[in-house]
């Protein structure tokens, strides 16, 4: 079945899949193995490229990357790479024992276990580093585990990389936040050579109207960490529409009381949305209505007040304005609130590390901060990204890790 997949691939000169993907999966050469049935040596290459490729082949939005830019997928069907990564990958790590390192005496924290924790503490594990994992709860994944709902990324994946970090001899030290009692000044204190910081970022953005702190309303980000904590009642109103709100909203609807409805309200047209098409189709399918062109003024403990939106397209985009003459509430007994959110900002207390205006780290593209040793990447630096491209980042830094460690 992969292999028909894998021969439909042209293994182009310049291959355009690998050029749109984040960390640049060799792709023509997987599937040339692939159809050489050298399906064992292909998946090694994908976790040596990708230590989390059987997490990216599930969750990345592969029709802006590799699918979106098959050339195939001009005249005909692009070809569904992702689908021989997964089978390949998840195979792979299944089994996967890493190798028993040498170490090299240099100890390295790694502030954070989401997708660019994980990929730093394995990378640097391999090059012979002690690593020490720290993370503020109680199991490792950040937004894998927290964030993203099981039934689009299964938890034994996530669970998979707990007893591979053990094999590779990362000390994981769990229930650590980092920024209250134990600062950064504190590692280095204690002999760490580099610091890694991983923190991503979860603290919600506010709407900023009134009712927000009602018993009844909720922010995605963290309803999605223990959606069976909540107790949402017969009707869902989710303000937001980008893929944190898909993916709360495609929660609570398996979580209501029998007759309600998840509405998603949203104050753009339909076709500027932010979420991700397949997984609007999903919530469709499940019975998610979306109502756009609606701008919330009030949380109530019985519903959202809203106004309505009038969208006109310009040469220079479209301008939203609210009509104030057509207001209207929606009815819920939950309401979650999902329009972004940014850096809780802790991590940097008492330390020489720059923020930029947003809050986040500051760091150059190789995760250098302003401060000696302490180095940065993932969401934290770039604000809300994806799962690929918080690895991509992740590896440039081990690199440049390794180099300062040897350096000084
Ligand atoms: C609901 C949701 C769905 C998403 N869906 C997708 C998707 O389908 N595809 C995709 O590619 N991307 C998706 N993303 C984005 C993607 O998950 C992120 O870009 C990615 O997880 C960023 O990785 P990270 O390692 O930088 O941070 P995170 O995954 O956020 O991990 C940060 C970790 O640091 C820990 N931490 C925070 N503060 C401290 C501290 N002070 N001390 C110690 N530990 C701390 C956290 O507990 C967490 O474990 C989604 C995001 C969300 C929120």
């Amino acid at each position: 079945m992969i292999q028909q997949m894998a021969a439909r691939c042209l293994k182009c000169k310049v291959p355009q899949c690998r050029k749109h993907c984040p960390v640049s999966t060799p792709i023509p050469d997987v599937t040339r193995l692939v159809e050489e049935g050298k399906e064992q040596e292909a998946a090694q290459i994908l976790f040596a490229n990708n230590p989390l490729s059987a997490v990216c082949s599930i969750v990345c939005p592969h029709e802006r990357n590799c699918f979106g830019h098959c050339v195939l997928g001009k005249k005909s069907e692009p070809v569904d790479f992702f689908k021989i990564e997964q089978f390949l990958s998840w195979t792979f790590l299944k089994t996967y024992e890493p190798p028993v390192m040498e170490k090299n005496g240099a100890r390295i924290a790694v502030i954070g276990s989401g997708p660019a924790g994980i990929t730093m503490s394995i990378l640097l594990s391999l090059m012979g580093y002690r690593v020490t994992l720290m993370e503020a709860r109680d199991r490792i994944g950040g937004v894998l585990r927290y964030g993203i709902p099981g039934f689009r990324l299964p938890r034994e994946i996530v669970d998979r990389y707990d007893p591979i970090l053990r094999q590779l001899g990362v000390q994981f030290k769990p229930n650590t936040f980092i920024g209250s009692s134990i600062t950064l000044d504190d590692m280095f204190i204690d002999g760490y050579k580099a610091v890694f910081i991983a923190v991503g970022t979860a603290k919600p953005n506010k709407l900023g109207l009134l009712g927000e702190t009602l018993g009844n309303v909720y922010y995605a980000i963290d309803y999605l960490k223990s959606p069976e904590a909540y107790r949402l009642g017969r009707n869902v109103v989710v303000v937001g529409a980008g893929n944190v709100a898909l993916d709360a909203a495609r929660i609570a609807v398996r979580s209501i009381e029998p007759g309600g409805a998840v509405t998603v309200i949203n104050n753009l047209l339909e076709e500027e949305i932010f979420g991700n098409r397949q997984e609007i189709d999903d919530a469709v399918r499940e019975g998610i209505q979306f109502v756009h062109l609606l701008q919330a003024l009030k949380l109530e403990e019985d519903g959202v007040k809203c106004v309505a939106v009038r969208a006109e397209k310009t040469e220079s985009g479209t301008v939203y304005e609210e009509d104030f003459s057509r207001t209207q509430k929606i009815p819920a007994d939950s309401i979650i609130v999902a329009i972004g959110q940014g850096p809780q900002g802790a991590v940097m207390a008492d330390s020489n590390v720059s923020k930029t205006h947003r809050g986040l780290v500051a760091a150059d593209e190789n995760g250098h901060t302003s401060s000696p040793g302490v180095f940065a990447a993932g969401d934290i630096v770039t604000g809300p990204k994806t799962v690929v491209e918080a690895v991509a980042f992740a590896k440039k830094v081990a690199l440049e890790i390794d180099r300062y460690c040897r350096e000084n």
